[in-house]
């Protein structure tokens, strides 16, 4: 059992990220000193909303240069820290190179930011974000498990490089994780595996991140003939860096913990934005039809290929999230909540 000091600091890996803003601030508000390791610490645009947290919070932040495919470029960043957050890694559905773009940094990355973890006398602890998309490729996989449902137990079986690389880059990156982890014994490993994380960006103009663009879609005309009514879960971006914390601070927090809020589609997502701003935004209203789908389906998304339509649209996700719930005491948003912030924060910055 692990017990990390609050009074050392504690390394968060992509630190500019729309998931680990909300992890930042929250350590910050915790009065913990908090490591950023980021890309470029002087794009004042990526980091102004970190600095504004620091400013009005009891802790404080310093940031260090660090690249995922860099050897030992975290290695300034960790001195000293008994916890380790690693969530940098890409997040898209659509690259040109998914070996480079995708596996590459999430793999390497993951096996760098480790290796330096075995190397640092003082890391105790790393959480590691990974995601359902290491448990699961489509919504029709969940049917197929032993109990019907996600759970910790199950692993993503039928992503590729070809098929879904984004879910074969978390799932090669977890698997690597788990596999130094047990190579050591100075470190325990915990991850946190999130369903689609939705919820208020703290920086929009900062994040790349597919939640963002797919949030973007839904108020920007691109869906307002209809929407896929395509399985997934959710889970509200401040639920996930609330889960991060305890799972850092829990010294008995172990393994893998889905993190999920809500068993849902795109259709209801959408649907719970329309009491409040259907009518100034146009909103989908209802779902497109499968077979519509398999025609105008890559011009909505690349990603959406006919197999991808045949093995998540009109199929319902699944996923139990009781471990988090009863081991670590994470409760969840509802879905309006998260839809109506989250998309409050694009109407207010005039992206939609
Ligand atoms: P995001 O806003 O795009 O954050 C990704 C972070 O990774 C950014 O800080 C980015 O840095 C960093 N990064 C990417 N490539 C890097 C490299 N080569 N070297 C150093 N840093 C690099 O996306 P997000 O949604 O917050 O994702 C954060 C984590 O959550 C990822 O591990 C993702 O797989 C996981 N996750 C996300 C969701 C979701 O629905 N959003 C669900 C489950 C799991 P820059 O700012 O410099 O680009």
């Amino acid at each position: 059992m692990v017990q990390p000091d609050k009074s050392k600091p504690v390394l968060v890996t992509g630190a500019t990220g729309y998931v680990a803003g909300w992890l930042v601030k929250k350590l910050l508000d915790e009065g913990i000193t908090v490591h950023a390791a980021v890309r470029n610490p002087d794009d004042e645009k990526k980091i102004a909303h970190l600095n504004i947290l620091a400013e009005q919070a009891p802790g404080s932040i310093k940031y260090f240069q660090s690249d995922l495919l860099a050897e030992g470029s975290f290695t300034e960043a960790m001195k000293g820290c008994e916890l380790v957050y690693h969530t940098a890694s890409p997040f898209a559905n659509v690259v040109k190179d998914p070996q480079r773009d995708l596996i590459d940094p999430a793999v390497k990355g993951t096996q760098n930011v480790l290796q330096t973890a075995s190397q640092t006398p003082s890391v105790k602890r790393v959480v590691i974000t990974s995601s359902c998309a290491a448990i699961y490729t489509d919504a029709i996989d969940c049917h197929q498990t032993p109990t019907g449902q996600l759970t910790e137990d199950d692993w993503n079986t039928t992503a590729s490089l070809d098929y879904q690389p984004y879910p074969y880059s978390k799932t090669l990156a977890e698997k690597k994780a788990w596999e130094i982890q047990k190579n050591q014994s100075q470190w325990d490993l915990i991850t946190i595996n999130p369903s689609f994380v939705l919820g208020p960006p703290l920086n929009p103009h900062a994040t790349t991140s597919e939640s963002f663009h797919i949030l973007k879609q839904f108020g920007d005309g691109t869906l307002k003939f209809g929407v896929p009514k395509y399985g997934i879960g959710l889970v509200d971006v401040r639920d996930v860096a609330e889960a991060h914390y305890r799972a850092g601070y829990t010294p008995e927090a172990n393994g893998r913990y889905i993190t999920s809020a809500h068993n849902t589609d795109f259709l209801e997502l959408s649907q719970a934005l329309l009491p409040k701003f259907g009518n100034t935004h146009p909103l989908p209203k209802k779902a497109l039809p499968k077979w519509l789908l398999m025609i105008v389906g890559p011009m909505i998304n690349k990603a959406l290929n006919r197999k991808t339509i045949r093995n998540n649209v009109n199929v319902s996700w699944k996923a139990d999230n009781s471990k988090i719930k009863n081991e670590l005491g994470v409760s969840f948003k509802p879905i309006q909540e998260t839809m109506e912030d989250a998309f409050q924060v694009l109407v207010d910055n005039k992206i939609v």
